[in-house]
């Protein structure tokens, strides 16, 4: 398995950046900043660090005695990096170390540093300058993490400010030298970026040898769901039918991946050879912002349909379902691998008898020991597959994969910004990314990539690029996470892609009025205890507002629940009353079968309204306290899809609130430990008179500046209470606008006052505003209900 140093050595020197030594190290010796591009897998992880080694940095006695560092988006590659280079290094191998959150092999020997961004991130916390360091390597930038983005704008000052310390005071402090690795893609956001750095830094180029790779489309998309019946089915076919080669394959996430890891050991692996999948992860922490794949949706995929893996039939594998003529990609000099490619048969184009298929899953949460057995050659005889997340898009080259299976999905993080709710969403990746999975095919020799997804979706539906973490995410809580790492003057902060200037003033101002920063703008005590909770920071604030009373299981849920998003089933011919009264004009007109079937809409309308009514409870004042019994009512009822159909509640919201709850209930008690123990036991029973009071009062602290008022009673100039004349609607004014707002008629807060304006509540506060033909305040909770 281990592989002798002549072996290394000799690999080594094929790498494309092997050759671009001298050049590079000049750069970096020259500049404070070097941006260095290159196809994924020329070399540049591996190498580069060794490099700067090799020059005597991280030596104590040169003169560049601090160590090497070099960061990754994620874990995977932090580790399985560290453990490449300590290989190639030899007799210095011990020299390498590395460090991610709850596991570092750093101690004083270490000379080259692997870890995580986040690790860097908190170091700056306790020491800006990172004296500890002489050449900082941010890895994967082209990936654009919300942490390489502050990274970068954060280095690229301490760089500047230990050139002018080592000019100043040479005996004392010493030059850092910065070095930013990008994929091939856009490096000008980093490059022309003249707030980010004054002088644009020399970017080297590393061209590699791409071999030819040829494109399949599928001719049909497969329905949501069924990539992974596509998946196992495309895998199938390879293996049986495609000459020598490892085949990866790109999935969303764990659960997907252990699944069809599963599959294919069952129909291609051997029993008994093969460790359970998985294996935990190593206890999974919820609240490691590193893991990117973080599973909230995790059961979804898991019970894709079993008759979809009807495979091996003999009628089947018609190449029926790819889509015109294939697209043959790269291979700039590479004559031959395209007439290879071309000439290739797929029919009986393999080997005969299909030998064994020696699966294994890579991502994020797999403990590191597992991780690296991707790198091992296969056993004799038997083909190497790997399903993995997108960490094998660009972060690691597995040797030897000539087939790429490309579901085209990934799990990102989005943000609405108008319900100001982040979650996990599966969806199309970039064609940029795509590309880039493509290319893994092409790494030893010529290959093939096939895409289930059709050329008309790749044309359509994918962007071009993904889009930076950054315009993906509330500003507030990343003014809050930067705050929290002492960094202060948010708006002079040199971002490589800027987010908007007034959306940033009015987080910090939203910060300032939940506590979680002073005066001087900088993160308090309660701020950076805010900033642990993976939630809005007015939810965090709620949270940390409910530690001590007795309610914290209350609004652990509530906040649970307003993070996931209105947990009811909202369909509109279900839930508009109104037409019904149109209906009757035109029953004559209907034949029985509408009939009949208008029936059973008025059934199930009748059903929801009353499921509504009970959920409401007698006296409505709040959308917050009525989504709270709706939690409370599920759970009693068993959280069976039983119990949400009776309470038309989504059951995949449910589920979501459910595994929320547990995390953010965790880590109160983690980070809070002063929290009564008792607070986490038993079910959600109804809150008490006293409770509900006390849960309203968190709420309001959560959304201090979504307050609106009644305008009748603001002594808002009459006109904008009297603007809509006619309607049965009361407006509001907010604090923000001068147009008047009106509680929706979804809330049921509007219902319970039975659409009289003097039973209207005099305040209220707002989850969110939605705009149509009016202003609509939604998920509204009365200030002072009489
Ligand atoms: P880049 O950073 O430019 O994408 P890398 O330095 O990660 O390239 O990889 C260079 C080569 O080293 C790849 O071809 C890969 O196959 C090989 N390699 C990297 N890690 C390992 C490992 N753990 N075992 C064997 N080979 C590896
Ligand atoms: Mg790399």
């Amino acid at each position: 398995e281990q592989q002798s140093s002549d072996e290394i050595q000799q690999q080594r020197s094929r790498l494309p950046v092997y050759g671009e030594e001298q050049q590079i190290m000049e750069a970096i010796g020259a500049n404070p900043v070097v941006v260095l591009s290159g196809e994924t897998g020329s070399g540049k992880t591996t190498q580069v660090p060794q490099f700067l080694v090799e020059a005597g940095y991280g030596d104590p006695a040169s003169e560049n005695p601090g160590m090497v560092g070099i960061t990754q988006p994620r874990r995977v590659a932090a580790l399985s990096m560290a453990h490449r280079v300590a290989q190639e290094l030899g007799s210095l191998g011990s020299a390498v170390a590395h460090q991610v959150r709850f596991d570092t092999t750093v101690d004083s020997a270490t000379r080259v540093k692997f870890m995580t961004e986040g690790v860097l991130l908190r170091e700056l916390a306790g020491d800006l300058l990172l004296t500890k360091y002489s050449a900082l390597v941010v890895d994967e930038a082209h990936e654009r993490s919300l942490n390489t983005d502050i990274l970068l704008g954060v280095l690229s000052r301490v760089v500047r400010l230990r050139e002018r310390l080592a000019a100043e005071q040479p005996g004392v402090h010493r030059r850092l030298r910065l070095i930013i690795m990008s994929a091939t893609l856009r490096v000008d956001d980093f490059v022309k970026n003249s707030r980010l750095f004054r002088d644009p830094p020399p970017v080297i180029k590393v061209e590699a040898r791409q071999h030819a790779v040829r494109v399949h489309f599928s001719r049909r998309t497969p329905a949501p769901g069924q990539h992974l019946a596509e998946a196992v089915r495309k895998v199938g076919r390879i293996h049986r039918r495609l000459p020598a080669g490892g085949i990866l394959v790109f999935l969303t996430g764990q659960a997907e991946i252990t699944h069809v890891c599963k599959r294919l050991r069952e129909e291609f692996g051997q029993p008994g050879d093969e460790p359970a999948a998985g294996g935990g992860g190593g206890g999974v922490e919820a609240d490691d912002a590193e893991d990117e794949d973080v599973d909230l949706g995790a059961g979804d995929f898991a019970a894709a349909d079993d008759d979809d893996f009807a495979m091996g039939s003999s009628d089947e594998d018609e190449d029926d379902d790819e889509d015109g003529e294939p697209v043959i990609v790269g291979g700039d000099d590479d004559a031959e691998g395209r007439r290879l490619l071309l000439g290739e048969s797929l029919r009986g184009g393999g080997d005969g008898a299909a030998g064994r298929l020696h699966v294994l899953p890579l991502y994020s949460l797999l403990p590191a020991a597992q991780q690296l057995r991707v790198f091992a050659a296969p056993p004799a005889g038997a083909r190497l597959c790997v399903v993995a997340t997108n960490v094998a898009e660009t972060s690691i080259t597995i040797p030897g994969i000539r087939y790429v299976v490309d579901a085209g999905l990934a799990k990102e993080k989005t943000y609405d910004a108008q319900t100001q709710v982040q979650r996990f969403t599966v969806r199309w990746t970039s064609q940029a990314s795509a590309n880039q999975r493509m290319g893994r095919a092409g790494r030893t020799g010529p290959g093939h990539c096939y895409r289930l997804f059709s050329s008309a979706v790749f044309n359509d539906a994918f962007a071009r690029f993904s889009e930076p973490e950054i315009a993906r995410m509330p500003l507030e809580g990343v003014v809050l996470q930067m705050k929290a790492m002492g960094l202060d003057a948010v708006a002079n902060f040199p971002f490589p892609t800027p987010p908007d200037r007034r959306a940033l003033r009015r987080a910090e101002q939203l910060l300032a009025w939940l506590g979680a920063v002073d005066g001087e703008g900088r993160a308090t005590a309660l701020g950076r205890l805010m900033s642990v909770f993976p939630v809005a920071p007015r939810f965090a604030r709620m949270l940390v507002a409910a530690r001590q009373g007795g309610c914290l299981p209350y609004v652990v849920a509530v906040v649970a629940a307003l993070s996931v998003g209105d947990p009811f089933v909202r369909d509109h011919a279900l839930a508009d009353a109104d037409v019904e009264a149109e209906d009757d004009a035109e029953t004559r007109n209907l034949d029985s079968a509408a009939l009949a079937e208008r029936e059973r809409r008025r059934g199930l309308r009748k059903r929801y309204w009353a499921a509504q009514a009970r959920l409401a409870g007698a006296r409505p004042t709040s959308d917050v306290l009525m989504w709270l019994t709706a939690v409370g009512a599920y759970e009693y009822d068993g959280a069976t899809q039983a119990a949400a159909d009776a309470h038309f509640l989504r059951p995949k919201a449910m589920r979501e609130i459910a595994q929320l709850r547990a995390q953010l209930m965790h880590l109160v008690h983690v980070h809070c430990p002063d929290t009564p123990a008792a607070a986490a036991e038993g079910p959600l029973r109804p809150p008490s008179a006293q409770q509900q009071t006390l849960i309203r009062q968190i709420v309001l602290a959560g959304f201090v500046d979504q307050v609106a008022v009644r305008a009748d009673l603001a002594g808002a100039s009459g006109d904008v209470a009297e603007q809509r004349p006619g309607l049965q609607a009361t407006a509001y004014v907010t604090m923000w606008g001068s147009e008047p707002v009106f509680i929706h008629p979804e809330s049921v807060v509007y219902r319970g006052a039975g659409r009289a304006a003097q039973q209207m509540p005099h305040a209220v506060v707002y989850g969110e505003l939605q705009r149509t033909s009016r202003l609509w305040a939604r998920v509204v909770t009365a200030v002072d209900p009489a």
